[in-house]
């Protein structure tokens, strides 16, 4: 990491805000400070490109190269949480559109540490979620960097918090290859079929299966009709083929998502 991008993550540190907990959860922690934008949290600053925008992605396994800069001790609880500078290189290009940088923003992805609600009488909502990820989360910063255009609310960088790994996310390709070169990551390019793969994936499958099951008790309800009286099979016989119609259909769907997630899910080489 550079001077520059250092002095952000510095001045950031400066400016958290010590506290004291008491009661259910007690420990003197630091609630991370504006100038550090959260994901969750838009009108902080951020703002992702559209789920339909192709982007490089990379799985980030937070702790690799991370350096702690907090280490949580709680007196009652035998879990640690802490702040981390985050472990990843970012090139220093505008990560959107590889002019020369200008500026660095700090972000901060976290990883819940353990699960709870917090009962305590905090009235003030954004102090309240401030406390919530001091208790719940490692909370990992990185410097971005940017031109003077460019921001996190440009939309174009993407990152996604789960409970093991980061996905970080750049609609730029040339950067996001630079940036996998620089971190030794592989990444992949989720194109426009892999969005369409992926978003509807779930959706096909759950209509598909629904016709399936329901042509396949059609199917046996009517069959079982023609073949119990055989004086009403004028009356079975439409019901019978569309039954059919309906489970064929739902096997036709079922097929071919399956076949064009298979084929589309992971996206491209970089
Ligand atoms: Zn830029």
């Amino acid at each position: 990491m550079n001077q520059q991008a250092s002095r952000a993550i510095v001045e950031a540190l400066k400016k958290v805000t010590p506290i004291k907990l008491e009661g259910q959860y007690r420990a003197q922690v630091s609630l991370t400070p504006h100038v550090v934008k959260k994901i969750s949290n838009y009108e902080g600053g951020y703002k992702p490109p559209s789920f339909l925008t192709p982007r490089c992605e990379f799985k980030c396994k937070p702790a690799k190269n991370s350096e702690a800069f907090e280490n949580i001790k709680w007196t009652n609880i035998p879990v640690t949480t802490g702040i981390y500078r985050g472990g990843l290189n970012f090139p220093e290009f505008c990560c959107i559109c590889m002019r020369p940088v200008e500026k660095y923003e700090v972000i901060q992805l976290g990883i819940t540490k353990r699960g709870g609600t917090l009962q305590l009488p905090f009235t003030d909502r954004e102090q309240a979620e401030l406390i919530s990820d001091a208790i719940f989360l490692d909370r990992f910063w990185y410097t971005i960097p940017f031109c003077n255009e460019d921001s996190l609310g440009s939309e174009g960088i993407s990152f996604k918090e789960t409970d093991t790994h980061f996905i970080i996310g750049f609609i730029n390709r040339e950067y996001g290859k630079l940036f996998g070169e620089l971190n030794k990551m592989e990444g992949m390019w989720i194109n426009k079929s892999t969005i369409l793969a992926r978003t509807l994936f779930k959706f096909r499958l759950v209509i598909s299966i629904f016709a399936i099951l329901m042509g396949a008790l059609f199917t046996l309800v009517s069959f079982a009709e023609t073949t119990t009286t055989a004086q009403q099979s004028d009356v079975s016989g439409p019901s019978l083929f569309w039954s059919l119609v309906l489970l064929l259909s739902g096997i036709g769907v079922f097929g071919w998502s399956l076949f064009f997630w298979i084929k589309h899910r992971k996206g491209e080489n970089l």
